[in-house]
């Protein structure tokens, strides 16, 4: 799960990571009163949307005047904005974060995460702040410091020097920024979270080191442990068909191709995936509706399938070992009727009870086509798309 920048901020601020002074702004209607809480001469206001790169794309303003904030904010709301991260189409701006200003002496990229391949958590440091990181890894990987750390343990006083190696820190600057490596530590083994990037860090003018930009994600199946973290969800930044998919306990992904797949267990609906490339087409999504579907689950993986208008034809590919074949071909009989199936549709079932499944689907009326193996099954929706 992602935050925004502002609640990532809150959660810095209070593990006393260094951030400046800002206040949230959810509808233009708030922007006069809440202005009059904030102190400097110059203000940034910094779209709040899940994605990076706000910068480039006119989500960040520098504005000099307090007069002129209240203005700028009613114009930046409402705005579209397109990041390399958001996509084509662009993510709107429903709320706003504006914060003083700082003046910049230098800008640093700082991040800590979990390193899967190591089991360890790795910290990466660059002095190319400010900067998309990975075209610092790919142009300039020399510019780039990874130290990691072994999750047991509390980090070493050496492991923080290599950290902050490249950022050539004065003495006090030092003493900060070991409470900050410190701060980010704690935070990503107490939140469970994946991955906080401070992009950048900077040095202002009066020397003091500020996090102004701050990202943080976290372990979705963590989150059971963090209600606080569960009530910064957003829904307005995730797509609408993912948040369906949740409520129903269903792992849905959208993907760009035109066949749509039921399938249970990930490393089958992968499989199911490759071999409708194999066969020269692109999924829909990737759909796992786990091993004890119920015949509710099997229709609302459907209806999210169908919502999609990219999907021509529909491949459900089930393995039965916990669910059973019969009561999955009747869920989706049941389905198809319901969401009154145009596209065609292709059937592979295997394992408990397939020939009592295979039974209800070729009784059931409807155009189904059903197939003897995976190979068979993607030939025969490929087939039916064209
Ligand atoms: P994004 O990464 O989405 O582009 P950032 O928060 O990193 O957004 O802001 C982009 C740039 O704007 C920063 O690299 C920094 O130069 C400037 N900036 C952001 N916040 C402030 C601030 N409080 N004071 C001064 N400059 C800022
Ligand atoms: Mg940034």
């Amino acid at each position: 799960m992602n935050i925004h920048e502002h609640q990532a901020k809150k959660i810095l601020k209070e593990y006393g990571a260094p951030v400046s002074n800002g206040v949230v702004i959810l509808d233009p209607s708030e922007v006069a009163k809440k202005i009059k809480s904030l102190k400097s001469k110059k203000f940034v206001l910094k779209a709040q949307i899940h994605a990076g790169g706000r910068g480039k794309a006119g989500g960040v303003k520098i504005i000099e005047n307090f007069k002129d904030l209240e203005k700028e904010s009613r114009t930046m709301f409402g705005k579209v904005l397109v990041t390399p991260q958001t996509g084509p189409s662009g993510k709107e701006v429903k709320r706003l974060y504006i914060e003083e200003a700082s003046d910049i002496l230098k800008e640093f990229y700082l991040s800590c995460l979990v390193d899967r391949s190591s089991s360890k958590i790795a910290f990466i440091s660059s002095t190319e702040g400010g900067m998309d990181i990975e075209k610092v890894a790919d142009e300039t990987p020399e510019k780039i410091v990874t130290t990691k750390i072994n999750l047991q343990n509390e980090i070493s006083d050496v492991s923080i020097e290599k950290i902050i190696e490249p950022f050539s820190f004065s003495d006090d600057q030092k003493i900060d920024a070991f409470k900050l490596i410190k701060a980010l530590y704690k935070i990503l083994k107490e939140k469970d979270a994946t991955l906080i990037e401070i992009n950048p860090l900077i040095i202002s003018k009066n020397n003091q080191i500020i996090c102004l930009d701050a990202k943080i994600n976290f372990d979705d199946n963590a989150l059971f442990r963090h209600p606080d973290i569960v009530e910064l969800r957003d829904l307005n930044e995730e797509d609408s068909a993912e948040i369906e998919a949740s409520k129903h306990d269903l792992a849905y992904i959208k993907l760009n191709g035109s066949i749509g797949c039921m399938v249970n267990g990930a490393g089958l609906a992968m499989a199911t995936m490759d071999i409708i490339k194999l066969h020269g087409q692109e999924p829909a999504n990737f759909l796992d509706v786990g091993g004890g579907a119920s015949k509710e689950k099997v229709t609302e993986a459907f209806k999210l399938i169908l919502l999609d208008k990219n999907v021509k034809g529909i491949l459900v590919n089930i393995f039965g070992g916990i669910m059973r074949c019969d009561i999955l071909a009747q869920g989706v009989v049941d389905a198809a009727k319901e969401t009154n199936l145009k596209v065609p549709l292709v059937v592979r079932l295997a394992g408990t009870n397939f020939k009592e499944g295979k039974k209800i689907l070729d009784k059931s009326g409807l155009k189904i086509l059903s197939a003897e193996n995976l190979n068979d099954a993607a030939k025969k929706i490929v087939e039916a798309v064209k």
